[in-house]
């Protein structure tokens, strides 16, 4: 398992950390604004002593008040965007005709081995943004809201994932000339900061995320674990095409760690059939399933960490066999105690579509919340490097 590289050797953990630090010492008129992944908050407490396992979302916030963060907000609330957009896309998909199968796009491990090795897939790529870079993409809603100027917020996200310092450097995510993600740093980081300020992690009292990108669904804190995203989208996009209400919300044929698992639901006019991948071996096992023509998808979700986010490249080191499982218990807990558990019935995801975003898919969301992707394998770029030549 990829417990501590990025699972497709795209970079190693850099020290952003001790450049952050000072950073938020001296502010110089810029507002710091903190997002925090789904599954950062059940491992961050680990490196306290905590017992793996703990949901620690609210000293999670207030640790991060305590280094000098002006507003916290929830990567759960990109993740339920990311829905709302993927769902949307799915359905437009099936019923038009679209590339299938779909394949998520959350996981920058994955997208670049796609990008890298399998560029004739790149068309079954979602192109709707990881909830990080959808969640940063509000950048300019936020700052009207406060009255700064969109370049004077340095916006910063805590991942479990050293692919994501990879992810924010795409020229594609660069929106009206502004990067939108400023800096990554990972779980461990984190807690490195918390270290070195003397921050009692463990004493802190519980606070909650900024409002209005902090508020989000069960939905969205279940996109940390493998099978997360496909249950979220599920959940939305079975409302969304039949009009009706999902008859129950917990996917069980999608949930657990097996590297490949294959369920079909009922979408009352069709079925739909779907995958979940974990893992990068047994994504590229699945690749070559489906260009066989032996497997056939509309929707497949793959996460290239074994158990998803959970057990990424960024998260704190642990000896214990059961770690995945008892951080992926923590992350279903805490969807079970959510008030809401459907993306498309987030309040604040509603409030940002009246506000500023308008329709799923429309013409403001494909400005901001959509990407696009390139080949990138070593032929294209040799091709790309000669054509340059002449
Ligand atoms: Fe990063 Fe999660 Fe993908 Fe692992 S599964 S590479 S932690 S986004």
């Amino acid at each position: 398992q990829c417990a501590y590289l990025c699972p497709v050797g795209a970079i190693y953990e850099t020290p952003t950390w001790k450049k952050l630090i000072k950073m938020l010492e001296n502010k110089n008129g810029k507002v710091f604004i903190a997002q925090t992944a789904p599954s950062v908050r059940v491992a961050i407490g680990e490196e306290f002593g905590m017992e793996p396992g703990t949901v620690s979302t609210g000293k999670m916030v207030a640790a991060l008040r305590k280094l000098g963060f002006d507003y916290v907000f929830d990567t759960n609330f990109g993740a339920d965007l990311t829905i709302m957009e993927e769902a949307h896309e799915l359905i437009g998909r099936l019923k038009n005709g679209g590339t299938l199968p779909m394949f998520t796009s959350c996981c920058p491990g994955w997208v670049n081995m796609v990008e890298k090795e399998f560029p004739e897939f790149i068309p079954n790529l979602s192109t709707t943004k990881s909830p990080m870079q959808i969640m940063s993409s509000t950048r300019e809603y936020f700052a009207k809201k406060i009255n700064v100027k969109p370049e004077d917020i340095v916006m910063v996200a805590v991942m479990p994932c050293t692919a994501k310092k990879d992810e924010i450097e795409r020229a594609q995510h660069v929106v009206d000339g502004i990067k939108v993600t400023d800096y990554v740093i990972t779980t461990r980081e984190f807690a490195k900061m918390l270290k070195f300020k003397n921050i009692p992690f463990v004493n802190l009292p519980e606070e909650k995320h900024d409002s209005p990108l902090g508020a989000s669904s069960g939905a969205g804190a279940i996109f940390g674990v493998t099978g997360g995203v496909m249950e979220a989208a599920l959940r939305t996009a079975y409302e969304k095409l039949t009009g009706e209400k999902l008859p129950r919300l917990v996917f069980n044929e999608v949930r657990g760690l097996e590297g490949i698992r294959e369920a079909e639901v009922d979408f009352k006019t069709r079925k739909v059939r779907v995958a979940i991948v974990n893992g990068t071996g047994n994504a590229k096992k699945l690749l070559k399933e489906i260009k066989e023509g032996k497997k056939h998808y509309d929707f497949v979700e793959v996460m290239a960490c074994l158990g998803g986010c959970i057990g990424g490249g960024g998260q704190p080191k642990s000896l214990d066999p059961d770690i995945v499982k008892k951080r992926a218990k923590a992350i279903y807990s805490i969807d079970e105690m959510s008030v809401i558990r459907r993306s498309h019935e987030n309040p604040e995801i509603i409030q940002l579509y009246e506000e500023f975003v308008g329709e799923p898919n429309g013409h403001i969301a494909h400005h901001y919340l959509h990407t696009h992707y390139t080949n990138r394998t070593k032929e294209e770029r040799k091709k790309q490097k000669s054509k340059t030549a002449d």
